[in-house]
């Protein structure tokens, strides 16, 4: 066996349908006593639901978080906080919202519960993102990550279908890269294939029905997984790759992620055989195809984009963005540096077109 380092991230989970009942008690284990509530605009009932559950230890609601963090989101919510003596904060919502509450974390160190309603599993990270001047920061900082976690699939039931799907795709990329990251040990290993597993048994039962709770809590817990793997060790060409599509032309966070992760794959499937394996098993393949493939028709046969080129990427913007991911680059099982230039460029090609990678 090869050698490893295991740190285990020091968050509390609560999963369970119907878990937001045990609220108060998580609330109260925290030793919080005016909580600030944030959401973003469109989830601002469910910060207001929150918040009404906490009577008087919620301080305030500040639904206003938006994609990337803007630095001045950030400012007025930490002017907030202050404002109104707040001991804790709590993000109900996706990776935005958290994010939010990260931007508060790290500057107060106040502590952050959060109730995930995507599946991208920033709750279980402490990465942060914060935009300023059109430029995405990223960095880690322990104070960030959140101390509790309240995973409720009765909060996931009104999450879009189409978004479900790309969410859930964005979470199996954190598991399919944590599979051949180069600090990897046996027990993210475990949780990534088992996240693996548990997505790409519950996205086509969401796809077919929203409500139906059994998969969103099959989804949910897969996202958990995923995200834990995220948090514990790094990301490789695909995240990249990602960041890159994202951050510089713009594009959908989730979609991206969708897009490009068969892609992704199958550019680094030689060099890593075994995780490989690991995919094609906890997708179910049983030799019918790669776990490249795999991944493309988990995507196309639920609904979700497979091709660049529909969802906002130009093709004359293609070489820049082969040009940036070669020149600052991730560490990837296959090496990224000049000569591999022509094999990125050709691999945004395929993901611009949608080509189904063999
Ligand atoms: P999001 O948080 O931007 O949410 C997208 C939209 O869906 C929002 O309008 C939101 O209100 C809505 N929504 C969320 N849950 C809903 C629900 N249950 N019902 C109805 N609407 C709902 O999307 P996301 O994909 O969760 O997060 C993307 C962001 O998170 C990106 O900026 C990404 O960089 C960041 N992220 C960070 C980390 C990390 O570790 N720091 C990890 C993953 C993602």
């Amino acid at each position: 066996m090869k050698e490893f380092i295991y740190n285990r991230q020091p968050s509390r989970v609560v999963f369970g349908t119907g878990a937001l009942k045990h609220l108060e008690r998580e609330i109260e284990l925290l030793g919080a006593r005016r909580a600030l509530v944030l959401s973003t605009p469109e989830q601002q009932h469910q910060a207001q639901m929150v918040a009404d559950r906490l009577g008087s230890r919620a301080g305030g609601i500040f639904p206003r978080a938006v994609m990337h963090v803007p630095i001045e989101t950030a400012r007025e919510a930490r002017e907030e906080a202050r404002r109104l003596g707040a001991d804790c904060a709590i993000a109900i919502g996706g990776g935005s919202t958290t994010g939010l509450g990260k931007a508060i974390a790290m500057e107060s160190g106040l502590p952050i519960l959060v109730i995930p309603t995507t599946y991208a599993g920033s709750e279980m990270t402490p990465i942060y993102g914060i935009t300023e001047a059109g430029l995405k920061k990223t960095g880690k900082d322990p104070r960030v990550l959140p101390r509790t976690v309240i995973y409720d699939p009765e909060l996931t039931l009104g999450l879009p279908i189409g978004l479900s799907i790309t969410s859930g795709m964005n979470a199996i990329a954190h598991a399919a890269e944590g599979l051949y990251a180069q600090d990897s040990n046996p027990v993210m290993d475990l949780m990534a294939e088992e996240g693996i597993r548990a997505l790409a048994k519950a996205l086509p039962a969401i796809r077919v029905r929203g409500d139906n709770v059994d998969a969103r809590g099959e989804a949910l817990y897969g996202a958990w997984l995923c995200g834990s793997v995220l948090g514990n060790v790094g990301m490789a060409l695909h995240h990249k790759l990602c960041h890159t599509l994202g951050g510089t032309f713009n594009l959908p966070h989730a979609e991206v992620h969708t897009v490009v992760l068969p892609q992704a794959i199958h550019f680094n499937a030689r060099a890593v055989p075994d995780a490989m394996a690991r995919m094609e098993r906890a997708l179910g393949l049983m030799g019918r195809s790669s776990a490249a493939a795999g991944l493309f028709d988990l995507a196309r046969d639920n609904g979700a984009p497979v091709a660049l080129r529909n969802i906002g990427m130009k093709g004359a913007d293609l070489d820049r963005a082969a040009d940036i991911v070669v020149s600052s680059p991730y560490w990837n099982p296959r090496e990224i540096n000049a000569q591999a230039r022509g094999a990125v460029r050709q691999l945004l090609q395929d993901a611009f077109e949608g080509v189904r990678p063999q």
